[in-house]
């Protein structure tokens, strides 16, 4: 059996304080493999290396969410850089802008993005992109850093426009679909991830939130990305087993320090 990636999952939340073993366990029996958790605050970043270092195949990556930019104390590129050294550390993120809730202001969003940026430049990590009601700005500082140095990555939990996936796959950069391509009221979202070349295709589950069809309302978890997957091969006219192979082979990739298979 091929085996589905998490390509983005939040297991430090409360939401799996009391049973994560057993999140963990369902997500293998769900033949899902490698999971990625991803830090949302360098304040939770040794929660979130911790939960790597305990699961094989569990990986995480290291970054401020754009919501806690100005909750979290100042971290320059160097010190991102550093904290990625760490072995199961195989992205920078996640960041970006949400213009959205925009719980912090525009301006410092955009400077601790272009942080990021530098980061993922100078580790040679991929970038985890967060982008919500921001497109232009996502792409115009994603466009300027790979101008000045090499730059991959991803736009997760993709919620765009056309607009952004175009550009973003110009550059290079993978986009990852979570459950929202399951919804009733996505099909804009449908229409463009039956576009996405298949080099450059990852699904997620964003979990613990948006829980795919039939799940939705309920809290999220990395067994459903199988949902999520199901969903997309049917869309793109492929078998799940095709999409799974394609999906795991891009996240393998992307994130070259996350090895198959090995802990
Ligand atoms: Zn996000
Ligand atoms: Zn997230």
């Amino acid at each position: 059996m091929v085996m589905l990636a998490d390509s983005h999952c939040h297991l430090d939340f409360d939401a799996f304080d009391v049973e994560l073993e057993e999140v963990v366990a369902r997500a293998r029996r769900a033949g899902v493999g490698p999971l990625l958790t991803i830090c949302t605050r360098l304040s939770e970043f040794g929660r979130v290396q911790k939960i790597a270092e305990r699961f094989p195949d569990v990986w995480c990556s290291v970054g401020i969410h754009p919501h806690e930019t100005t909750n979290e104390p100042e971290a320059p590129a160097g010190r991102l850089v550093e904290l990625a050294r760490h072995p199961k550390v195989v992205g920078i993120g996640e960041t970006g802008l949400d213009y959205y809730y925009e719980h912090s202001p525009r301006e410092r969003q955009k400077e601790v993005f272009r942080r990021h940026i530098q980061a993922a430049t100078r580790s040679g990590l991929p970038l985890i992109v967060h982008s919500r009601e921001a497109d232009e700005d996502t792409i115009e500082l994603l466009e300027a850093g790979a101008a000045s140095g090499p730059l991959t990555g991803v736009i997760h939990c993709f919620s765009s426009t056309a607009f952004l996936a175009e550009r973003a796959l110009a550059l290079g950069f993978y986009i990852s679909l979570s459950g929202i391509v399951t919804f009733r009221s996505a099909e804009a979202l449908r229409a463009i991830s039956r576009r996405i070349p298949d080099g450059l295709l990852l699904v997620e589950t964003d979990a613990p939130y948006l829980a795919p069809v039939p799940h939705r309302g309920k809290r999220n978890e990395p067994a459903f990305v199988v949902h999520t997957a199901a969903l997309v091969a049917d869309l793109r006219g492929v078998e799940p087993e095709a999409l799974a192979r394609t999906t795991t082979a891009n996240f393998h990739r992307l994130f070259n320090k996350a090895a198959a298979g090995c802990a």
